[in-house]
């Protein structure tokens, strides 16, 4: 079934007046970009690519797909969406698979294999072989910039929605900071609910190791990305130092930045993005690969797409979203999610 159509969508979004923020960056929010293929048949699929931050990325990406990325896509047999996801990798080295590259071949992926699901009338779980029914799920809701009493009342709020565990963003000025950080929000939640803590790339690995002993100490489920992304050698020192698992991977790009890691053993829980991985085709990879390894995939951002890949995952460990708004889709249960029944990555 061949390729006929390859639409973009560019939605541009105000930036917030008080945007949130981790250690590393304000995020107001720039918009996303949304691609539609339709098959010769009039099947269709979606993919998109959202962004944090950088007001023209949006235009920026559009550009990059109309004019390098659709020509590989049209006239090409649906079936062979790993060969188009190859050709499409090919095709950016030239000036680096990795950044907006990188986010419009995952958005193309994501919308080829939603439109193969559909195509079939099957969810994409079932093209791969489903493991897992549910997933557990955390709420990532403490933000830096909230106050004390801000942070306890959503995570408290996280909770009464059916969280079984909350993340926090950590790496303020000092680790007395951030202990206190973590006090207010165990006060508020009480001790059955896990708390994850996520530095943003924000530390050296001297004041990583101290600060992943004191979390380790508090008890928290996991020390998230306190080294800059690409610091391979600070991770596997990291690692080596702490017994509380180390979580890196939304700042990677590609499976052989996560083969790397993998083999230095210098993470402990993998955190792939859709957008800098590359798409489903990349995070099936990723995420068998882990498994290989016998290290836990716990997935950065949520939705459909991640909740159909982990379904496929015997190491699936978390789905991340935020907190649960007026009619979402998604349905806790006993800190779960189910995952989607509908055609391609529809719910
Ligand atoms: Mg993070």
């Amino acid at each position: 079934m061949k390729i006929k159509k390859l639409e973009i969508t560019v939605t541009q979004q105000a930036p917030s007046a008080t945007p949130i923020r981790d250690a590393l960056q304000a995020l107001p929010g720039a918009g996303s970009v949304k691609v539609m293929v339709e098959t010769e048949d009039g099947v269709t699929g979606v993919g998109d690519a959202g962004f944090g931050r950088i007001a023209g990325a949006p235009q920026a990406l559009a550009a990059l797909i109309e004019h390098e990325l659709k020509p590989l896509v049209l006239n090409q047999d649906l079936a062979y969406i790993r060969a188009i996801h190859q050709e499409m990798l090919r095709e950016t080295e030239y000036h680096g698979a990795f950044g907006l590259a990188m986010f419009g071949i995952a958005a193309i992926d994501t919308a080829l294999w939603d439109c193969l699901g559909k195509s079939l009338g099957v969810p994409c779980w079932q093209l791969w072989g489903r493991v897992n029914p549910r997933i557990r799920a955390y709420a990532m809701v403490g933000w830096l910039n909230y106050s004390d009493s801000e942070v306890q009342g959503i995570c408290a709020k996280a909770v009464a929605q059916g969280f079984h565990a909350v993340k926090i963003k950590v790496g303020y000025p000092t680790l007395k900071q951030d202990i206190a950080r973590v006090h207010v929000v165990r006060q508020a939640i009480g001790d059955a609910i896990e708390i994850m803590v996520d530095a943003n790339q924000s530390l050296t690995t001297a004041e990583a190791i101290r600060r992943g002993r004191a979390f380790e100490q508090l008890g928290c489920a996991w020390w998230e990305e306190p080294l800059p992304a690409d610091d391979i050698d600070g991770y596997a020192a990291l690692a080596h130092a702490l017994d509380i698992p180390v979580a890196t991977g939304e700042n990677l790009y590609t499976p052989a930045d996560f083969a790397r890691f993998l083999q230095r053993e210098a993470v402990d829980i993998i955190q792939p993005d859709l957008r800098r991985a590359g798409g489903p085709t990349a995070l099936l990879q990723i995420g068998t690969m882990a498994h290989a390894f016998r290290r836990p995939y716990a997935s950065h951002g949520g939705g459909p797409v991640q909740l159909n890949i982990m379904a496929c995952l015997p190491n699936a460990l978390y789905l991340e979203t935020g907190l649960l708004q007026p009619g979402s889709q998604l349905t806790l249960e006993d800190g779960y999610v189910q995952v989607p029944s509908g055609p391609g990555f529809s719910w």
